[in-house]
């Protein structure tokens, strides 16, 4: 166990601003804290915060860091409350203590690829602080080190898959290299053990044969820079046998093909100095092409910079070279933790502009879903603020946008989820589908068959996903009930005129009209497609006497009129017998006539000598004419049809229908009708107010403007 006297000389070493009497708190309290608890192996408990910390002296962290280090496992397995830490260490390491023991009820469960993106994401968004991570990062590595004492093969299993899922690509990400091969390593010996060996055996057996036939490529490689005055290590070094796994899987290729496990590295000081190495060994050996790299001009985005090549060796054996400077060295070993540096003893930020650029970099990077080892700003991980992840019971992560509902949750996981859903249980408690969702919380749908997606809904959601699949419900929906009400019309259409409308007249108006049979009923149940248009087109002998439009005979009692000039029934107020009427002369001599109260009359007011004074005949009677009504009626189905079979029932004809708008409980129709006089409207309105599927029935005049949902105007 390391003794508090060393942790301190190792920190201070590095740091010389160091807060000896912090660390050492921090350290009795923690031991303190986990007192006589023990590992599995035995060991005191306090071993393993210690050793978490020692790592983290290895990357030369912060004091804050290590102390969090310390500190991590007190919360969740000692009486210590996060109330404790802050009023003790402050508020700096009382967050980053939080930040840890948040990440630790993370549990992935879903080994899928898709999912285990999702899980890191959300690590990196709960993290926050990238400290947190390396903390994280750091104590999975001493478990994983320790691995072995857990005796249930199944849960060691377990945690290496998880490693192998989670911890060694983000130890990757953030630029650890040493971190990572070590994860995956003793995770790999785990999970295929047999693997494992097989390869280490090859490795041992090339290594033995292939040091010799490497050696002498070192020796010489020494001699060249010595003969051209180049400072440089020169050392050489086996692949570990997860990566060389990895690009078996990747390639294809079988162990025996496998032979590309030398590398060489050089150390040198100077950027100038490394091409001119690179020059050096190209003259010297045969080169395989496409394996030369240029990380230094072109660095990769964690910040990692060398250059590699592969040679083809005096026995035909392939090595790997890579040639770089020290600070190269330091970045490519420590990752972001080589940014922490401690100039004038105090912790600060190198190239604090580039940082910003860093940020935005990576944020690009993980939007991108780019695998490979990248890099992080090393204090604030803000990029995944505008997104939530949440979970499914099932374990599987759903990532969100910022401002998600259970709702998008619902819709994300499949559409027919989102169009059922009636509720949710968040962490076990039920809330509204509009709740706002937040990291790491649990998300439980409650389904109901009878469900269907409502108009509010849209309002609710964020994710394009959810509005659009809303959006092509009511799309859907509102197709498939205008071709039922289509039909519906058609058919009592028919009926009224005494035809019988069948499926070969359907295909005949399809025909003619060049439109395909769904589309008929479509138009004609939004009353695109007027009823009598069709009988007419089907049924050119059809008495048309009542068609819109058409100046009607129309006989008063009293005018000034000169025989001969035409009467026209106006049609912003469509007046019928019964109603008080005005006529209006026009420059061509037409005498319009109005209701006494259209509004269309106010601006004919200058033109008042024009004015005439017009009364219906008192008898006789049998003129049909036009007259506009709106009724509103309960959205259910056979509506319509209740509509349309009394004003056949009551012998009124349909001439026009249109409707206006509709919602889940109601939808408004436009219908001109033909009527003898007002009297017989009054029959029809008290009769259509019968039904049990109307809610309101009224005539509608030129001058109550009203529009429609698009914004047009009717009621004119
Ligand atoms: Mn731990």
């Amino acid at each position: 166990m390391i003794r508090q006297y060393e942790l301190t000389d190792t920190i201070r070493a590095y740091n010389p601003a160091s807060d000896e009497q912090l660390i050492n708190r921090a350290y009795v309290y923690a031991m303190r804290a986990h007192g006589s608890q023990t590992r599995i192996n035995g060991d005191p408990y306090f071993s393993h915060p210690l050793e978490v910390a020692g790592i983290l002296t290895e990357l030369k962290l912060d004091d804050a860091t290590i102390v969090t280090a310390l500190l991590h496992d007190t919360v969740e397995d000692t009486d210590t409350t996060h109330q404790d830490i802050h009023q003790l260490f402050g508020e700096e390491i009382g967050q980053l203590v939080d930040g840890v023991t948040k990440l630790d009820k993370l549990e992935l469960s879903s080994p899928d690829a898709a999912q285990a993106e999702n899980f890191r994401k959300l690590f990196m968004a709960m993290s926050q602080d990238i400290r947190v991570l390396l903390v994280k990062l750091a104590d999975r590595l001493h478990n994983m080190r320790t691995l072995h004492f857990i005796p249930k093969p199944e849960k060691r299993a377990r945690i290496a898959q998880e490693t192998i899922d989670l911890y060694a690509p983000l130890a990757g990400r953030i630029g650890m290299q040493n971190v990572r091969d070590e994860l995956e390593d003793i995770a790999f010996r785990e999970l295929n053990r047999e693997m494992h060996d097989t390869i280490t055996a090859r490795i041992d057996r090339l290594t033995v044969g292939g040091e010799a036939l490497v050696l002498p490529i070192l020796t010489e490689l020494r001699g060249l820079l010595g003969q051209h005055d180049l400072a440089g290590k020169v050392y050489g070094r086996t692949k570990k046998p997860f990566s060389i796994y990895a690009k078996m899987q990747r390639q294809g290729i079988g162990l025996e093909q496998l032979s590309d496990v030398f590398a060489c590295r050089i150390i040198t000081e100077t950027v100038s100095d490394c091409y001119r190495i690179l020059g050096l060994v190209h003259t010297r050996w045969a080169m395989v092409p496409g394996r030369f790299k240029d990380f230094i001009s072109t660095p990769k985005r964690n910040g990692y910079r060398s250059l590699h090549t592969t040679i083809v060796g005096p026995a035909k054996q392939r090595v790997e070279i890579q040639i770089r400077t020290q600070d190269m060295h330091e970045i490519a070993e420590r990752g972001l933790a080589a940014h922490w540096s401690y100039k004038d003893g105090v912790r600060g930020v190198e190239q604090s502009e580039d940082l910003t650029l860093w940020v935005e970099e990576l944020a690009q990077m993980i939007e991108a879903g780019d695998t490979a080892e990248d890099f992080l700003e090393h204090t604030r991980l803000e990029m995944f603020h505008d997104q939530v992840f949440c979970f499914t019971p099932r374990g599987d992560v759903i990532g969100l946008p910022a401002g998600a509902t259970p709702l998008d949750f619902a819709y994300a996981v499949h559409t027919e989820i989102g169009e059922h859903a009636v509720g949710a249980k968040v962490n076990g408690v039920r809330q509204p589908l509009n709740h706002r969702l937040a990291n790491a919380d649990e998300v439980e749908i409650i389904l109901s068959e009878a469900q269907s997606p409502q108009r509010s809904w849209e309002s609710m959601v964020v994710t394009g996903k959810a509005k659009a699949a809303i959006r092509r419900f009511f799309r859907e929906e509102n197709h498939q009930q205008m071709v039922r009400f289509g039909q519906e019309l058609l058919e009592s259409g028919f009926r009224d005129a005494g035809f019988s409308m069948t499926g070969k007249t359907l295909s005949k108006i399809a025909e003619m009209t060049g439109l395909e049979a769904d589309d008929v009923l479509h138009e004609v149940g939004t009353g695109r497609l007027a009823l009598q248009k069709i009988l007419t087109m089907l049924y050119p002998d059809i008495d048309t006497q009542f068609k819109i439009g058409k100046s009607e005979p129309l006989r008063v009692d009293r005018t000034g009129l000169v025989p001969g000039v035409g009467l026209h029934l106006s049609r912003c107020c469509f007046p019928v017998p019964g109603d008080r009427i005005v006529g209006v002369r026009d420059a061509a001599g037409q005498v319009n006539v109005h209701i006494i109260d259209c509004a269309k009359l106010v601006e004919l007011a200058p033109m008042a000598d024009q004015w005439l004074d017009l009364r219906w005949p008192s008898k006789d009677i049998t003129t049909h004419h036009l007259v506009r009504l709106e009724v509103d009626l309960v959205n259910q189905v056979g509506a319509m049809a209740s509509l349309t079979k009394l004003l056949a029932h009551i012998g009124i004809n349909i001439d026009d229908l249109v409707f206006l708008h509709r919602d889940q409980s109601v939808y408004k129709i436009r219908m001109d009708i033909e009527v003898r006089d007002l009297r017989q409207l009054e029959h029809v309105k008290n009769a259509i107010s019968t039904l049990d599927e109307v809610t309101r029935v009224r005539r509608v005049r030129g001058d109550e403007q009203t529009r429609d949902r698009e914004g047009r105007y009717y009621g004119i």
